[in-house]
């Protein structure tokens, strides 16, 4: 057999998920590790994400690593670029550059069941071996691109939020946004003022509240590095304020009323045209969709230069655009705030797990992991941002430190296990905790508030929400149950895997 490098772990992206988990796998004594990224740089959705006035919507202090403070955010809700210097700095910081092989991008995975580890293929051509899998490929990471008839065909320009050509000038040109999710509504205001015409085709309108973004003053910045306790207790702060929300979404959507009372007063203050606020006002339950955050949204809408076709875009004719009603813009660019692959995660169909299958096709019906990191029949792999760990309300990396915390207790499970072995998820502790995650998602906004979402597959389940606090999901995942997992030891002939109990392999 041909000799690859071989590794203990491989992480896959260098986003928040695999930056954080290389920083965990060093602060856990291990060095043996390689995180392989497709691109060319780090930073994952803060590299990809460069549209004008792309920044967060959760809080800076509270989306970042609780172990790599940054004293120095420049705003409340800090912009892409500060968020991605962020992430350079904590791969220089924290020493991963030797471990990151970027150009790297995954093309397929194969469980050896012989050999008990991964044999991983890059596009260019590279093979490693690793004894575990730690697939950080990001759940907005894949733009989605619409199929809409004719669009292929459109003479003009045409590219995705998530892949912005700044070459390309919008100035005076007649501009078409697809989509009014969160990557739409930052766009939106940006682009307007430049565009000769600006409309927006939306098939349902979001719920927009008030943005609280102001400038971090000298004197908090200096508070904060003079004593870190304050910058501790503001992101505590943060953190609780959003844990006290999260019982409106997942229990009792009908207190989310309030909410949307201060969503409308948001809108009114700017659209005065009657006509316009009816296309804008959403029929459904605030929350059941991700609450968008915007003080420049509106106003840009009522700008002269703008229009609002809430039929959704339903054909390209040439360089006209067709809306559902009928109606027909003419365009020279088309900018898609589309979404990504989120419910068919591409990664999925690259991992082949223990009997030959994909982890897609294992996941045809429904995506799901136990405690949102691990498949069954994929032994020793496990996903950061897995199914069912999004947040419609708080900050994705206090999920992420979640799962590093259930990475790292896997891994000192297979050192207690010693030799050669791997954990494989048992189907019925998969089954019982999705279960348990669908039963508690039945009462849930985004289950009962009235809309279709990008939360939901195919199917309409929900697989991408995590329906609890983010304190009740730190204590799901603080350790691996063995008696989840099947113990997986090389087999004694070289054809089947074998599958036997803890006190056998003991
Ligand atoms: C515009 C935008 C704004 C957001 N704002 C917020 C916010 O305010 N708060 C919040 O909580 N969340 C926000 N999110 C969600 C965000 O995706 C997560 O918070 C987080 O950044 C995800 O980190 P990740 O490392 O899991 O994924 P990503 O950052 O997407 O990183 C995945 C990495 O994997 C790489 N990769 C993918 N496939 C392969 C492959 N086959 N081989 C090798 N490498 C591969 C990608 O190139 C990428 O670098 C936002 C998302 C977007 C798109």
């Amino acid at each position: 057999m041909a000799q690859h490098e071989h590794v203990r772990v491989a992480v896959i992206g260098s986003g928040f998920g695999g930056l954080g988990a290389a920083v965990r796998l060093r602060r856990e004594g291990i060095t043996d590790f390689l995180v392989l990224e497709r691109a060319g740089a780090v930073g994952g959705t803060w590299r990809d994400n460069s549209y004008p006035g792309c920044a967060c919507d959760v809080p800076s202090h509270l989306y970042s690593f609780s172990f790599a403070p940054n004293p120095d955010w420049p705003r409340t809700f800090s912009g892409q670029q500060h968020i991605r210097a962020y992430l350079e700095h904590v791969a220089d910081t924290f020493g991963l550059r030797p471990h990151i092989r970027l150009n790297h991008e995954v093309t397929v995975m194969r469980w050896d069941n012989d050999e008990l580890h991964w044999v991983i293929e890059t596009e260019n051509g590279a093979t490693i071996t690793a004894d575990a899998v730690v697939s950080a490929t990001g759940p907005l990471s894949d733009p989605k691109l619409p199929d809409i008839p004719g669009l292929a065909d459109f003479p003009g320009k045409v590219f995705h939020s998530a892949r912005w050509d700044h070459d390309y000038d919008l100035s005076g040109k007649r501009v078409a946004v697809i989509g009014t999710g969160a990557s739409a509504i930052q766009i939106v205001p940006e682009i307007q003022p430049r565009a000769g015409r600006l409309t927006l085709f939306q098939r349902t309108p979001p719920w927009v509240m008030p943005r609280m973004d102001r400038a971090i003053s000298g004197a908090e910045k200096w508070l904060h590095r003079a004593l870190p306790f304050t910058a501790t207790a503001r992101r505590g702060l943060l953190w609780g304020i959003r844990e006290l929300q999260v019982g409106a979404f997942t229990k009792h959507p009908n207190q989310l009323g309030l909410v949307e009372s201060i969503a409308k007063s948001n809108m009114a203050r700017a659209i005065k045209d009657p006509a316009l606020r009816a296309k804008l006002t959403p029929s459904y339950r605030i929350g059941c969709k991700r609450i968008l955050l915007s003080n420049a949204y509106y106003p840009a809408l009522a700008r002269p230069n703008v229009d609002v076709v809430d039929s959704g875009l339903s054909e390209v004719r040439g360089s006209t655009l067709v809306g559902s009603d009928g109606t027909e813009t003419e365009a020279d660019v088309i900018i898609l705030g589309t979404g990504f692959h989120v419910t068919d995660m591409p990664i999925a169909s690259r991992v082949v797990g223990a009997d030959g299958i994909t982890l897609a096709e294992s996941w045809k019906d429904e995506m799901q992991a136990l405690r949102g990191a691990t498949a069954a029949g994929f032994p020793n792999w496990m996903t950061i941002i897995g199914p069912n760990t999004g947040l419609g309300n708080s900050s994705m990396i206090l999920m992420i430190e979640s799962q590093l915390n259930y990475m790292a207790d896997y891994l000192r499970q297979l050192d207690v296990l010693g030799g050669r072995a791997a954990l494989d998820a048992r189907p019925s502790a998969v089954g019982a905790w999705n279960r348990r995650v669908q039963d508690r998602m039945k009462r849930t906004v985004w289950n009962t508030g009235g809309c279709t979402s990008w939360y939901l597959d195919a199917n309409g389940r929900n697989t991408t929400v995590w329906p609890g606090t983010t304190a009740e999901f730190r204590r799901a995942t603080r350790a691996v149950d063995l008696a989840e997992y099947e113990i997986v030891r090389p087999p004694v002939t070289r054809s089947a895997p074998q599958a036997v109990t803890e006190e056998a392999a003991r």
